[in-house]
């Protein structure tokens, strides 16, 4: 098969054409239909993931028909459509498997770093780790879902606990809660969506100048949207920072009200800049979101075509990988970049 393969950091990936892999027991092989490229994927190329396995096919936004079970496998069918996300298996045991929070397992393997990824004709996954893919989803609409979606869902919900429990919130009397979305890449402008679905208002802090991504995000339903740089008109209840940029801590800090939560999305951040204690007073929270579990697919799968969210993507040829992630770290990427696979 046709893989792009990575095989070491700082150099461009390779075009391979290697053996297709078998599933083993448990697991199911899919013909990869579509892959989008996450900012993830963007670190790993530039070495800022510690201890990926080399070689190795990045790419953990698959979707793709299963064209082989490996043993044991019972959840799924031949031909079914499937998507496989970023983590790819746990322990079971540890004391984070055991407490309801797989997504911080000690030994946790993930897909497109330290297992095999869809940036490949075929790709072999965990079956207890794949989700079955909504209808009325493309496979190229659905590719994002799968981290994009996944890791934007799992921070509004951090930013608002409430959230699942009180699907109307501030329908009522009580005043629209107030969200702001640091960067608006593939992963905001999914959850732009889902907060306006869920009653949310959203503000949208973009690259400073950068009229084409406010344009894109009031066209999602932000009431506002202006440069980073800018303090917002209002005071934030929340505040999610999906740019890499550690300045942007202290700017969103200083925008959340008392008791508000800062929540940093990525899984790769540049230093954060001192700050006076002044802006954290008051109750606030910085957190960070650290990858998925596998109810938060399951809730997003449900929820995305309710909203229904709509994907925007720009996509391009498997082959043509390395030109997506030159896009994606120049800022050309409008929405999210998805590969192609024939
Ligand atoms: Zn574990
Ligand atoms: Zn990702």
């Amino acid at each position: 098969m046709l893989a792009m393969v990575l095989d070491k950091p700082g150099q461009p990936l390779r075009l391979a054409d290697i053996e297709v892999p078998e599933p083993g027991p448990g697991q199911i092989r899919v013909r990869v239909c579509a892959c989008g490229v996450c900012r993830t994927d963007l670190h790993l190329v530039d070495g800022e993931l510690p201890n990926p396995r080399l070689p190795v096919i990045p790419g953990h936004e698959i979707v793709g028909a299963i064209d082989k079970l490996g043993e044991g496998v019972t959840r799924f069918a031949v031909g079914e459509r499937v998507g496989i996300p970023w983590l790819g298996w746990t322990c079971g045991e540890c004391r984070y498997c055991t407490s309801g929070r797989e997504n911080l397992c000690d030994t946790a393997k993930f897909h497109g770093y330290t297992l095999d990824g869809g940036y490949a004709q075929y790709a072999v996954a965990d079956q207890r780790y794949c989700f079955p893919i909504p209808e009325g989803y493309a496979d190229i609409q659905a590719a994002p879902l799968l981290c994009a979606g996944l890791i934007g869902y799992r921070s509004l919900k951090m930013a608002f606990p409430t959230l699942e429990r009180a699907p109307t919130m501030g329908r009522g009397i009580i005043p629209r809660p107030i969200v702001g979305l640091y960067g608006f890449g593939a992963s905001a402008h999914i959850v732009a969506q889902i907060a306006v679905h869920q009653g949310l208002e959203v503000y949208a802090f973009v690259k400073p100048g950068d009229a084409e991504a406010a344009e894109f995000a009031r066209g999602l339903g932000a009431v506002w949207a202006g440069g980073s740089d800018e303090a917002p008109p209002v005071e934030l209840d929340a505040a999610i920072i999906f740019a890499p940029v550690g300045g942007l801590v202290p700017a969103a800090l200083r925008a959340v009200a008392k008791g508000g939560t800062v929540v940093c999305a990525g899984i790769h951040m540049s230093d954060i800049p001192s700050f006076p204690y002044s802006i954290l007073w008051g109750e606030r929270v910085v957190r960070s979101v650290a990858n998925l579990m596998r109810e938060d697919g399951d809730g997003l799968m449900r929820i995305a075509p309710r909203v229904p969210v709509k994907i925007h993507v720009q996509t391009y040829p498997l082959e043509a990988a390395n030109e997506a992630l030159a896009d994606l770290r120049e800022g050309r990427v409008v929405g999210a970049a998805v590969l192609v696979v024939e």
